[in-house]
């Protein structure tokens, strides 16, 4: 192995990550006195959080009668009974002083005529324990994502925390089972970096980029799932991937549900408003799950609109145009640009598109990660915390509802930052690293930038992509994905063969491509390998050979170790209690919207 000078740094807590869950638990911790780094691959607005649109659920009741209570239960259903109940209390109980902390910072939330934050329906959000739709999604128009993040950016520079930009993290430094710090790489000059920390927080958001069409950023790799899974730690319910309903018919980009949040109305070939069958109350604003099956039975069918009947139309052509200006401008840009329409007068394109990994990093309501033993399920791993999307409290459960990852995002995000203030005195004293610490993640490096075979990067990944596209996808079946394990399987084994053709040290995107690539193949593997074992339907994963839910046999979480190519499952149990007595656990119903 070629020689690479190393630099060294000590910091109470390293966060990897700058997206809204990494930037809030950055702010938080150096709030509280921690010496606190950030290290992230992008500059930290360009995450994947800036590209939020619709809105951050709380029940503030500005538009209507709203309460926590309704908003739990509307996530338990959601989650379709996989979600842990003690952790969507702690959520949606939070919620409230989240967006009213958010507003405090500094978010230009839009208003209603009284000043009030302005809030609209959103899909599976109802009052009164289900009964009809309620506007709880707080908005700032369409780019509510935007504004949180530059919010949480400009807060977190108050602190004295100290962001590493363009850093990628390359592998976790474990000793004796505790996490000791983080590898990374500084793509703008090359150098290698050992951080040492008490703990380390990953942030690094979800793995959309597994799949061939999806609505997240280039940057959605799974890093952190993969440094997780070498480092000997399971990923857990990583068969529950979302389909959004709406993303533009061959780019994926995202039209938010808040556009049928406004009024929006899906249509087939026949012009008929279909969603009106599939849930009769709350019809199009039914939760994802529920709606992308729709339009893929339709699709199905032959009830799809265009040459190759293939897609579905969304209607916003019957709506004021001057609300369409008001409350959705950034859609209203993007269909013009990616679909070529002009949205007051003709309808979009659209067809369910991959975008959000429910499953992730397990961890408990603290952002603590979780290494289940037989004994203790909830046993924890020293040093080592996980949010946002890149983590599986689980509050979402088998299907998110719209709206709750940006708020899952900031109320763990903040959890985080509690729990390192209460558990950490600023300044402790560093026990030494081993000699050979982080020797793996620098060999690693090493390896893949002078990897000499036959297959591009792209080609690899193409053909993973490929793969989950059409073995798991919206609906499965035992056939296939059986037969996507085994190519899953064929696919990851092509890894030694990458091609390499840059061998620098800097901005080496070819190198970048290939380290993402990996990450991305563990997820890819843990996914269809769970989907497969699942034998039941729940949330997101439509089995058809298995059309119900299960209770007895799978209300549990499915966890996997992704070791050398191959996958090994087990369980763990869902929590069926809560955080305190002020709620009942709720118990398992059908679900029908
Ligand atoms: C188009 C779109 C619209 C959405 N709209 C909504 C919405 O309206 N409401 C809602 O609730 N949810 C919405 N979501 C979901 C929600 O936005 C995301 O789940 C959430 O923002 C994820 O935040 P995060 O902080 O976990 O990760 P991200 O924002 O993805 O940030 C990940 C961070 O990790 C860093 N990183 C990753 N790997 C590495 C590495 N190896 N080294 C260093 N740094 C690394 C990146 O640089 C980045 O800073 C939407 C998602 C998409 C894709």
């Amino acid at each position: 192995m070629a020689a690479y000078k190393i630099i060294d740094h000590t910091y109470d807590v390293v966060v990897v990550g700058a997206g809204g869950a990494g930037l809030r638990a950055t702010m938080g911790m150096g709030a509280a006195g921690l010496k606190t780094a950030c290290i992230t691959k992008v500059f930290p607005t360009r995450s994947h959080t800036v590209a939020a649109q619709g809105g951050i659920g709380a029940s503030l009741g500005n538009m209507a009668e709203d309460n926590w209570k309704w908003h739990m239960y509307d996530t338990v259903k959601g989650s379709d009974w996989l979600g842990d109940q003690d952790a969507i209390e702690y959520m949606c109980r939070e919620a409230v002083p989240a967006v009213y902390e958010l507003e405090h910072f500094g978010v230009p939330f839009s208003r209603t005529p009284e000043g009030k934050i302005y809030q609209r329906p959103f899909g599976g959000h109802m009052s009164n324990f289900g009964e009809k739709p309620v506007q709880r999604a707080c908005a700032a128009a369409d780019r509510t994502g935007h504004a949180i993040l530059h919010t949480l950016y400009s807060q977190s520079l108050k602190h004295s925390c100290e962001f590493f930009v363009e850093y990628f993290a390359l592998d976790l430094i474990m000793e004796d089972g505790a996490c000791r710090g983080v590898v990374a790489w500084n793509l703008d000059d090359g150098s290698l970096h050992r951080f040492r920390a008490h703990k380390v927080v990953l942030a690094s958001g979800g793995y959309g980029r597994a799949y061939f069409s999806c609505t997240s950023a280039h940057t959605c790799t799974g890093d952190g799932h993969g440094m997780v899974s070498r480092a000997g730690l399971p990923l857990q319910d990583m068969e529950f991937v979302q389909f959004h309903p709406t993303g533009i018919y061959g780019s994926g980009c995202l039209i938010t549900e808040g556009a049928r949040g406004e009024g929006g109305i899906l249509r087939n070939s026949a012009g008929e408003r279909f969603m009106e069958r599939y849930a009769p109350t709350a019809k199009d604003l039914a939760s994802r799950d529920v709606v992308s099956r729709a339009m893929t039975v339709e699709i199905r069918e032959g009830r799809g609109v265009g040459a190759g009947n293939d897609h579905i139309f969304l209607h916003l052509d019957h709506l004021d145009p001057a609300d369409l200006e008001l409350r959705l401008p950034g859609i209203s840009e993007t269909s013009k640009i990616f679909a070529g329409v002009d949205v007051t007068k003709q309808p979009i394109p659209v067809l369910p598109t991959v975008h959000y990994n429910m499953g992730g990093i397990p961890t408990n309501v603290h952002g603590e990660v979780l290494r289940p033993t037989a004994d203790n399920p909830d046993a924890t791993v020293e040093g080592l915390m996980a949010i946002g999307e890149a983590a599986c409290v689980s509050v979402h459960g088998a299907n998110r509802l719209g709206t709750n990852s940006l708020l899952d995002i900031v109320v763990f995000g903040r959890a985080a930052a509690l729990r390192a203030a209460e558990t950490l005195k600023p300044g402790t004293t560093h026990k030494p690293l081993a000699k050979d610490a982080g020797d793996n993640a620098v060999a690693r490096f090493d390896r893949l930038r002078n990897a000499n075979g036959s297959l591009h990067t792209s080609e690899i990944r193409l053909a993973m992509q490929k793969t989950m596209q059409n073995d798991a996808a919206v609906f499965r079946t035992s056939k296939t994905l059986a037969e996507g394990c085994a190519k899953m399987e064929q696919v990851a084994s092509t890894l030694p063969q990458i091609k390499i053709n840059d061998r620098s040290t800097v901005w080496n995107s070819d190198l970048v491509e290939a380290l993402e690539l990996e990450n991305l193949m563990d997820c890819a593997q843990a996914t269809i390998v769970s989907a497969e074992a699942r034998h039941e339907s729940r949330g997101a994963h439509a089995h058809e050979d298995y059309p119900d839910r299960d209770d007895v046999n799978w209300q549990k979480h499915s966890l996997a170790w992704v070791e050398n190519g191959k996958v090994k499952l087990d369980y763990r149990p869902v929590h069926t209690y809560t955080l305190t007595d002020e709620v009942e656990y709720i118990k398992p119903q059908k679900r029908v919207y």
